[in-house]
């Protein structure tokens, strides 16, 4: 039985962002490619993109920025709120079903059609915030899986892990009172690399108290200092926690070849990582996955690490 599910579409590629934009469809067709290459699209189960429902976005993001969307987007506009966050005519609708096809990996984890999936979405959308676009994110995609596990699945522990080397801010914000969510960050430290939050000191408000857990590092980070946060840090929080979900905001740009990342780390940190991830699913929530690209700008590093980490849940 194909029990992990890889999320692709070609329209994906639609989100035409610029000249020059990092965030641009050639992230798609190396990581595409390479699966196939590799014999993993064929051994993963299809997920079909869909466009979310409104409803479902409503419970993460304002009306007045959702209607901004769209309407920045029907008027040819270039870009929401910030020129980081590029659009084009298209970019609405290829946001909503990238958040739509999400939602869909979540639900069919849920009901137990598949253990895993991998979302090889753009736009990314960790740094989305309730009423406002940054970050090249439109749609907070992971923020959305998770309402999924809260209210459909009525899970009341769910862990989100971030590595993308940018704090995932947006996902930060809309959990950070629910102690429902576990929001753990590996990232670059905010004096040094944007968004410019996600300090130590940020650990959640009023009843979310205690659960979200933000991991700085200073420019030049290395596999060492990741390992040892998972093992100092982020372990014994997960164990405590006992999720019975868990979700990956699986961005590949704290690698050391990124254009864009501050960090150093190696090809080995993402696997050993995302064997980390398996074997606490394992032990609490019946192997149950959902990773999400964020980022991820050096198309070899993306495409090399992306494949390692698919094969890994996959084989796993
Ligand atoms: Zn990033």
């Amino acid at each position: 039985m194909r029990h992990v599910g890889l999320l692709y579409d070609p329209r994906f590629k639609l989100h035409d962002t610029g000249r020059n934009h990092p965030e641009r469809p050639a992230r798609l067709d190396v990581v595409i490619s390479g699966l196939e290459r590799e014999g993993l699209v064929s051994a993963c189960r299809a997920i079909d993109a869909e466009p979310i429902d409104p409803a479902l976005l409503l419970k993460v993001h304002a009306r007045s920025y959702l209607d901004r969307i769209e309407r920045t987007c029907a008027e040819g506009g270039a870009f929401i709120d910030t020129p980081d966050s590029a659009v084009c005519p298209d970019s609405a609708e290829i946001a909503s079903l990238a958040a739509g096809g999400i939602v869909q990996a979540a639900r069919s984890i849920i009901n137990g059609d598949l253990a895993r999936a991998f979302c090889a979405v753009r736009p990314p959308g960790h740094h989305a915030e309730r009423d406002r676009s940054m970050g090249f994110c439109l749609y907070g995609n992971v923020a959305l899986a998770a309402r999924v596990f809260l209210d459909e699945a009525q899970h009341e522990r769910v862990l989100i892990l971030d590595w993308d080397v940018h704090h995932g801010n947006g996902t930060q914000h809309v959990f950070e009172d629910d102690p429902r969510v576990l929001f753990i960050s590996l990232h670059g430290h905010p004096d040094y690399l944007y968004p410019g939050t996600g300090y130590h000191h940020e650990i959640g408000v009023g009843r979310g108290e205690g659960h979200t857990l933000n991991i700085p590092f200073l420019p030049g980070a290395i596999d060492d200092e990741y390992r040892d946060a998972f093992e100092l840090k982020i372990e014994p929080a997960v164990m405590r926690y006992q999720p019975q979900s868990i979700i990956i905001s699986a961005g590949f740009d704290a690698h050391r070849d990124d254009p864009i990342g501050c960090a150093r780390l190696s090809d080995d940190i993402f696997s050993w990582m995302t064997r980390r991830v398996i074997g606490w699913s394992e032990k609490f929530c019946a192997g149950r996955v959902l990773s999400v690209l964020e980022g991820g700008y050096d198309l070899d590093a993306l495409r090399r690490n992306v494949v390692e980490h698919v094969r890994l849940l996959e084989e796993t």
